[in-house]
């Protein structure tokens, strides 16, 4: 009898647990340098958020929908997003886009940037069916097509070489247009363009913009269009969203965030905006899978637009000064860097700055049959023997061109000046440790 049972056990347990679209994408960079800078670091520069509080108006109008009079609040509302949201991201966008928007069908609310993106794979993407992805990307890009069926296809920009003596900028690594046009086919759904870029901080020029949106027209082709850093745009730069450009709107998803724009990444509000042709479809993944998000924070999300309609481009308006201030973070962070050595490659945009390690990397520890890209064994060096932790550069690209792209790491300006300080004084120190050892 006992031995019957435990071959029944064997023979359940031989069966392949897993679905097999899941092959290949457990690994997930977060998870592992979350935990390595919770274990080691003094100073997180590592994933993307601020450690500084949100406007004090937003925390407010969470505590008002929190605890005030409309106890309706604390339960479901709308699946596709709370009614005052996305009437007032229908207004906030259709002043921005020029267009009527309908906040019914035209806007979707979803839990983060991350399930727009999410509903946008499993909405579209077909098995055999290709999606352009431009290297470095935000790396759920690929597993989520993955795990939707289809093939990402990549295309990296091209670094081109600063001016003599000057520094590197996000705006010196650009798409080849011959390369880029090769990559469309007849099995292509899909591009995915992040501008303002994560991790460089590029931000797509006009004409840039143009090149994709002319290869989408002619190939009858959808644009995902992650835009969570569309406020966050330095020295002037002007972010322009595809889906105002000619021929686009019809094509394209526009995807928002919450967390980014009013500084509560934890909130985990995002959203989608777009023709109900596209957005019909959004919704049935969202109403099959997540189905609403929180009504208490979709309801302080509101208000913070609210405030930011009677404020719009004025002084107080917080998308005013946000950029401002992480302007000036941005600017210390490339002094800090630059100063010993660490070559930053200036963001447009973003919370986010590349610096080249080329000149630190010889104080790690060679392993020479190892598998790992050399950024990675010196972002978890980095984290566990000075204390700093950042992203290597190459968790941003597909597996195969990973080892072009070894030598930079990513650092997150958004923070407090007190820990921009306390990285420069890790920086300083190994610096001085290097010249007089
Ligand atoms: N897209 C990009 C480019 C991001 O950097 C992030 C967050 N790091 C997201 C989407 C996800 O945003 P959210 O936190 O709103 O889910």
């Amino acid at each position: 009898q006992t031995h019957f049972l435990s071959l029944s056990l064997q023979a359940k347990m031989s069966r392949l647990v897993q679905a097999r679209r899941l092959e290949g994408i457990d690994k997930n960079i977060w998870v592992e340098f979350v935990k390595l800078a919770a274990t080691y670091a003094t100073v997180n520069l590592g994933q993307g958020f601020p450690d500084f509080p949100p406007l004090d108006f937003l925390k407010e109008a969470f505590v008002r929908a929190l605890s005030g009079e409309n106890h309706m609040l604390h339960q479901y509302t709308r699946a596709f997003g709370h009614p005052p949201l996305v009437k007032i991201l229908a207004q906030f966008f259709g002043k921005l886009l020029g267009r009527d928007l309908d906040p019914m069908t035209n806007v979707m609310v979803t839990v983060g940037a991350y399930q727009a993106l999410f509903c946008c794979f499993q909405a579209f993407v077909d098995e055999g069916d290709e999606v352009i992805i431009i290297e470095p990307f935000f790396d759920c890009y690929e597993p989520m097509v993955k795990m939707a069926g289809g093939t990402p296809v990549f295309v990296p920009l091209r670094p081109k070489a600063p001016k003599e003596g000057k520094l590197m900028s996000s705006a010196d690594w650009q798409l080849d247009p011959a390369e880029l046009a090769s990559k469309f086919s007849e099995r292509t759904k899909a591009i995915v363009l992040n501008s303002p870029n994560n991790p460089l901080g590029k931000v797509f020029s006009r004409g840039e913009l143009e090149l994709i949106a002319d290869l989408c027209e002619k190939h009858d082709i959808l644009c995902i269009s992650d835009e969570v850093y569309e406020w966050l745009v330095y020295d002037g730069k002007e972010h322009i969203r595809i889906a105002s450009l000619q021929g686009m709107w019809d094509r394209t998803v526009m995807i928002g965030s919450a967390g980014k724009t009013f500084s509560a990444t934890g909130w985990k509000v995002g959203w989608t905006v777009g023709p109900n042709r596209l957005l019909q479809h959004l919704r049935t993944v969202h109403q099959n899978s997540v189905y609403h998000c929180a009504t208490i924070a979709q309801e302080a999300v509101a208000q913070g637009f609210q405030r930011e309609i009677e404020l719009y481009g004025k002084p107080d308006s917080y998308l005013v000064q946000l950029p401002k201030m992480l302007q000036q973070k941005r600017d210390w962070l490339v002094q800090s860097l630059d100063a010993v050595g660490m070559k930053p490659i200036i963001p447009e945009g973003t919370y986010f700055l590349v610096a080249d390690i080329s000149e630190f990397k010889s104080d790690v520890p060679d392993v020479p049959d190892s598998d790992e890209p050399c950024d990675y064994r010196f972002a978890k060096w980095m984290v566990k023997n000075k204390g700093l932790a950042a992203i290597p550069l190459s968790s941003f690209y597909c597996g195969a061109h990973k080892n072009n792209y070894n030598h930079f790491i990513r650092f997150c300006f958004a923070k407090e000046e007190a820990t921009l300080k306390a990285a420069n004084d890790i920086l300083q120190k190994w610096k001085r440790e290097k010249t007089s050892p």
